[in-house]
């Protein structure tokens, strides 16, 4: 499989490219080339299987040329081995119409641990290939940070930095990180917000001074090999309610845009999807761009649900990219365009691909904590904040009465104690894996908002590319 840019402008890829490249050359995004497809057959025949027989059946088009079927099974087995459900993603049911499909059972509790348990495995194993090393630079407000950490903890050729704003995490997202005791683990704690920690890194990937020495990965959802991941799940989901003779609806929490454009993949390769309804918090960007066209930023809002705490939603323009007719050159000017005005308008034909396939919902912070006491006393069930939001969308957003409609659980309670104890009463316990958490001894360096003090540290702890 070849992957292209959505600028156009970069060195088309192979999968292996794309996994270690992250970014692409010229500021784009890599999408595949043209996107696999399943018959009807071919996904009926996916009923029964397991989720690791099912995760190489679905993300074996996409990796072609750069790993075998038995390379695939062998990281799936290990990455989804580390999860505390054997069904890895279970799927549980709230009323008549609604279910939950929790993605949370990975070692740091939230849906990210899907994607990056895999990815620190395909870094290794392409890594082991070429004998190269991998700097891995990231900034985190949260749920990112720990999942890639604990997905590249001890692995050979890697090294990972991950920022983090000082004071800005809550207390579990932090000793999820500083409590990760290996020597390629290096976190770092910076005065200042996400977006400084985020400008960061950014700047480290077109600095000469460390791309030069250093090969630079990256762990956000810019990264192909993370969304490819993802879309397992919601064939995952739509196989238990009946696909491919049934359609199903999603309701997905959004930040990055990552989680839903993978739906949005698993539509494009042929799995019977009703809608994607996209649930945002009061940080409505994305539900501004989909229901009138206006696609610009504000600041950010602090709410309860952080992770979905975002103004720019990178993954945003892959859609673009594939709804207006995969126009790299066009798609680039109106990038540059959104760069430098901080707002831009959808063309006719992205609203209306958008259209026939997304809906949008903007949960303001009542309406999360009614959500999560709504699921608690009349499901018996206890929601995390961003999955709250997730299911209140899906409760307004009106699917017909004969579709089923699956809210993506992201996070698991205990991640977000104080906001589910003042909604429900009830203060969620972490799981017993994750348990002597506060017990462990933290390691992190703290330094000054100052890219040339974070850069000289990396310098001095990193190992220089082959
Ligand atoms: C990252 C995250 C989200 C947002 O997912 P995107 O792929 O960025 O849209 C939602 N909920 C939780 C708990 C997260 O960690």
């Amino acid at each position: 499989m070849r992957y292209i840019s959505t600028r156009a402008d970069a060195p088309q890829l192979d999968f292996e490219g794309v996994t270690l490249a992250g970014l692409a050359s010229d500021g784009g995004l890599y999408l595949p080339e043209e996107w696999p497809s399943f018959s009807g057959f071919e996904i009926q025949q996916m009923s029964g299987l397991t989720y690791v027989e099912l995760a190489v059946r679905v993300m074996t088009p996409f990796v072609e040329g750069s790993l075998s079927e038995s390379e695939l099974h062998d990281l799936c087995e290990k990455a989804y081995g580390r999860f505390a459900h054997r069904a890895v993603t279970p799927l549980v049911q709230l009323d008549h119409q609604h279910h939950l499909l929790e993605l949370f059972h990975g070692p740091t509790l939230a849906f990210k641990d899907v994607a990056l348990q895999l990815l620190g495995g395909l870094f290794e194993h392409f890594l082991s290939k070429t004998d190269d090393h991998l700097t891995i630079v990231g900034a985190t407000s949260g749920d990112t940070g720990s999942a890639a950490i604990d997905g590249v903890a001890g692995r050979e050729r890697i090294d990972i930095f991950m920022l983090h704003p000082e004071g800005r995490v809550s207390e579990v997202q932090r000793r999820q990180m500083t409590t990760v005791h290996a020597d390629n683990v290096h976190n770092i704690a910076i005065k200042g917000s996400f977006d400084d920690a985020q400008a960061m890194v950014k700047r480290m990937f077109v600095d000469p001074d460390m791309t030069g020495d250093y090969r630079i990965g990256a762990v956000n959802s810019i990264n192909w090999a993370r969304l490819m991941a993802q879309v397992v799940y919601y064939f995952a989901a739509a196989l238990q309610l009946g696909a491919p003779s049934r359609k199903v609806a999603f309701s997905v929490p959004t930040g990055n845009f990552g989680d839903v454009f993978a739906g949005y993949v698993a539509a494009k390769m042929g799995l019977p999807i009703e809608r994607l309804i996209v649930a945002t918090n009061v940080n409505d960007i994305i539900h501004r761009a989909l229901s009138t066209g206006d696609y610009s930023a504000g600041d950010v809002t602090p709410t309860q649900s952080p992770s979905m705490d975002i103004q720019v939603s990178s993954n945003f323009e892959r859609l673009l990219f594939d709804l207006g007719g995969r126009d790299g050159a066009a798609i680039a000017a109106q990038m540059r365009g959104f760069e430098a005005e901080r707002s831009m308008h959808l063309t006719n034909a992205q609203r209306e691909g958008a259209s026939a396939l997304f809906a949008s919902e903007r949960v303001d912070e009542d309406a999360t904590a009614e959500a999560m006491a709504w699921a608690k006393a009349e499901c018996g069930e206890v929601l995390d904040p961003h999955t709250a939001i997730g299911l209140a969308a899906a409760r307004k957003a009106g699917v017909g009465p004969g579709i089923p409609v699956v809210t993506l659980a992201t996070a698991h309670p205990a991640k977000f104690p104080d906001a589910v104890e003042a909604a429900t009463g009830i203060r969620p316990e972490l799981p017993e894996r994750v348990g002597d958490l506060f017990e462990r001894e933290e390691r992190y360096t703290a330094l000054p908002g100052d890219y040339e003090a974070v850069r000289d540290f990396i310098r001095e702890h990193a190992t220089r590319s082959a």
